[in-house]
């Protein structure tokens, strides 16, 4: 019964794993099973209709983040 249940957590501790490493390393099909995951829980990155400015420069408004380019 115990080491069952270990067995699921130890299921679940991996496969989370090979999906941050596979995400890490670029694998299309497993990144875009991350960012659907992202998104469900709300971490995703660069969403449409969302801007990014620099605190400095209000004027500068940009698509993605990064560096300001001022
Ligand atoms: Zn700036």
């Amino acid at each position: 019964m115990k080491a069952k249940r270990n067995l699921l957590i130890w299921g679940i501790v991996i496969g989370v794993l090979a999906a941050a490493v596979g995400s890490y390393i670029g694998v299309p099909s497993i990144r875009r099973a991350v960012d659907r995951m992202a998104s469900t829980f709300g971490l995703a990155g660069p969403k449409e209709g969302v801007t990014y400015w620099c605190p400095m420069h209000p004027e500068i408004v940009r698509k993605n983040p990064g560096t300001c380019p001022v």
